[in-house]
């Protein structure tokens, strides 16, 4: 335990002093820091690596760092189920997954964030077949407020598990996962340049037809950069990218260039424009295949600001048509290019997805240029079409505008207020975004 130590998060944009700085080693050390923040009468937020651009596991109180406490505890493999502690890095499962013989179904653009970091925000891949991350869990071990230990899946407390999968952190600390794999598999992966334009009017046929497909816009180049993965026949041989073009097109590229390029923004904010559009013209061609985690993930090392929201699937045209007119009126250039994604509809509550086949845009700038009108912009688009903001990223929504938007946000707080109400969890980030706990 630790006091007085200063965390900062991934993008730089929250930074706190928790007074109090727990690393648990296994359960009964979370255990003891719940209850001890419940004698002390302070509050606690479980933190994952800081990915999340929001304040979401900011905290002046007691903060309990989970990196101590990862693995994979058991496998099952006739039902190919995992356990999994909560702070495991997505990394470090998806490696030891693949030791077993085993793969996650579907996975976000990243793999440094925990686990409960990841599921905490309802972290998503693309695929219309294909839910996002908290879908993939059939069970989970929780510490409450009043220290007990409790487990809850479909069957056992559903209303709790309804909730939990993706919490921000309000309902407990998450100490254990099971999650549903499958049997590793590869996937083959096209990745290119193709004219905006093309890609809308294409855009229900790759989205119909291929397992996990994307497209980044470029807002001021005339290309986006498709990506389109799809699964590889188990008794086929993947065909990897050679390593040191993998270096050049992942590492030098997409991180090093790319990180020198947004710097030269920075710097003359005026060229910010022409050098989106540079980008935008130099967009690799890439046809290779690989074990599932390496294709679905990579490595980002430029820092950015995000916002993104989810819309129902039928209204994804019409919001992108309306950003992309709206940027043209932009006073600077963006650096970043925005994503376009899809996800199976689902059934957790604070889910993107609740009950609604899926579309995500995610909006981004280089951290260190201007970004608010940008975003300000996007959100007044996305409250048109009844988007719902991702937990971790960037946006400006407070409880009341979320209730609208979630429409089991009233239900979570209904378990919320039953399993912690004395606000152990709560934060005033948190009580911002979904309410105050009301007993
Ligand atoms: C470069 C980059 C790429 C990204 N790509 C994607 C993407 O492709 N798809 C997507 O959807 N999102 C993406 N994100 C967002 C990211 O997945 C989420 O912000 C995620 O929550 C970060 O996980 P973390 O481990 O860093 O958690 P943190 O940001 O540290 O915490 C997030 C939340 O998890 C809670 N939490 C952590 N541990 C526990 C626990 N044990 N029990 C209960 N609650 C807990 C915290 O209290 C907090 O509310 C990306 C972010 C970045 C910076």
């Amino acid at each position: 335990m630790t006091a007085g130590e200063v965390w900062r998060n991934w993008s730089g944009t929250v930074r706190c002093a928790p007074a109090r700085t727990v690393r648990p080693r296994d359960v009964d050390e979370i255990v003891a820091a719940v209850k001890r923040a419940q004698r002390d009468g302070q509050r606690l937020r479980p933190r994952g690596a800081g990915h999340s651009v929001t304040p979401v596991a900011a905290t002046g109180d007691t903060a309990v760092d989970l990196a101590g406490w990862t693995g994979v505890c058991a496998v099952h493999r006739d039902s190919a189920q995992v356990v999994v502690r909560a702070g495991t890095p997505l990394y470090q499962l998806n490696a030891e997954l693949d030791r077993f013989g085993l793969a996650l179904t579907n996975l976000g653009d990243i793999d440094t964030q925990t686990l409960a970091g990841a599921l905490a925000t309802g972290t998503h891949g693309t695929g219309l077949r294909y839910g996002g991350m908290p879908t993939q869990v059939r069970e989970l071990e929780i510490v409450l407020a009043d220290g007990t230990v409790t487990r809850c899946s479909a069957t056992e407390d559903p209303e709790l598990f309804a909730a939990a999968r993706t919490s921000l952190g309000a309902l407990g600390v998450i100490t254990e996962v099971t999650l549903q794999c499958e049997p590793a598999f590869a996937l083959e992966a096209r990745e290119y340049a193709e004219p905006v334009e093309q890609v809308l009017d294409r855009l229900d046929e790759y989205i119909a037809t291929n397992d996990h497909f994307e497209f980044y816009w470029f807002p001021h180049g005339r290309n986006a950069m498709v990506k389109r993965d799809n699964r590889l026949p188990a008794n086929a041989t993947p065909r990897p990218m050679h390593p040191v073009r993998h270096w050049l097109e992942f590492d030098v590229l997409e991180n090093a260039a790319l990180g020198a390029v947004c710097r030269t923004a920075r710097l003359a904010p005026a060229l910010t424009a022409p050098l989106n559009r540079l980008c935008s013209a130099l967009v690799s061609r890439r046809h290779y295949s690989d074990r599932s985690y390496r294709v679905l993930t990579t490595r980002r090392a430029v820092r950015f600001l995000e916002c993104e929201y989810a819309f129902p699937l039928a209204a994804l045209r019409e919001v992108f048509d309306e950003l992309r007119a709206a940027v043209r009126n932009l006073p600077y250039g963006v650096m970043i290019p925005a994503e376009v994604r899809v996800a199976a509809e689902d059934d957790v509550w604070l889910s993107g997805a609740y009950g609604r086949t899926t579309a995500y845009l995610s909006v981004q700038q280089y951290a260190g240029l201007a970004h608010r009108e940008y975003f300000e912009l996007f959100e007044s688009i996305a409250a048109s079409a009844g988007g719902r903001p991702h937990w971790g990223k960037f946006h400006t929504l407070s409880v009341d505008a979320q209730t609208a938007r979630y429409p089991r946000l009233g239900d979570f707080r209904a378990v919320r207020a039953k399993v912690d109400p004395t606000g152990l969890f709560d934060s005033p980030y948190l009580s911002h975004v979904i309410g105050p706990v009301v007993p």
